[in-house]
């Protein structure tokens, strides 16, 4: 992948997102305050007039500061964090072992500023078993990112708003878990 296709692809978050701002926003109505549809919505729309394409590195950078400064909430900065940690591993042209290089990256940042663990019921159980994945050299399809947000659903939060809800967080997917299924499949996904 070039720095013209994954533009392409960022860029177009902005339609998944869109579509997906109801769905998102009643997760996050269920266990937390219903601010996660419009969080993501209002990131990736600001893309557009701030990204930057003049390397595959300042493509990720910019999305990150873009990201950071514009989604808000706990999300916004975990997120932008990420894509800037994974501009400093980027290569020009993203093969598989770049890939590898840049899911493990995604995931560490996520637990080092998130302090978070697996199963503890966030987007870093998607990011994280998605990197497990990649590593082993597993095809990603949309279906098994899907399939880890599912899990999300079993858990009892810890982490963020959802854990002032204890056990009345049972039986709903985390909404960071579900926002980064779409971030996840632009980045890998064959059917982004
Ligand atoms: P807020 O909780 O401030 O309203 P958002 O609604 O935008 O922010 O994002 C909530 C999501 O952020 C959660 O669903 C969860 O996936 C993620 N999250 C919150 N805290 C953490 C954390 N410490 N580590 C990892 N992810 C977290
Ligand atoms: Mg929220």
């Amino acid at each position: 992948m070039n720095v013209a296709e994954l533009k392409e692809r960022l860029l177009k978050l902005v339609d998944v997102f869109e579509e997906k701002e109801e769905l998102l926003t009643e997760l996050d109505r269920a266990i937390g305050d219903g601010d996660h549809g419009v969080n993501m919505v209002r990131g990736f729309k600001a893309l557009p007039d701030n990204i930057d394409d003049s390397s595959m590195q300042s493509l990720l950078k910019s999305t990150g500061m873009t990201l950071m400064s514009n989604i808000g909430g706990a999300s916004g900065p975990l997120y932008g964090f990420s894509f800037v940690k994974m501009s400093q591993v980027v290569s020009d042209e993203i093969d598989r072992s770049n890939l590898q290089a840049l899911l493990k990256t995604f995931s560490e940042a996520i637990a080092q500023r998130g302090k978070v663990t697996l199963n503890e019921k966030t987007m870093y159980d998607v990011i994280e078993r998605a990197n497990q994945a990649i590593q082993e050299d597993e095809s990603l399809t949309r279906e098994t990112l899907q399939s880890y947000a599912d899990l999300t659903k079993d858990i009892e939060a810890t982490k963020g708003r959802a854990a002032y809800f204890k056990k009345d967080s049972l039986g709903h997917v985390d909404p960071g878990a579900q926002s980064s299924v779409y971030i996840l499949n632009a980045l890998i996904g064959d059917d982004s």
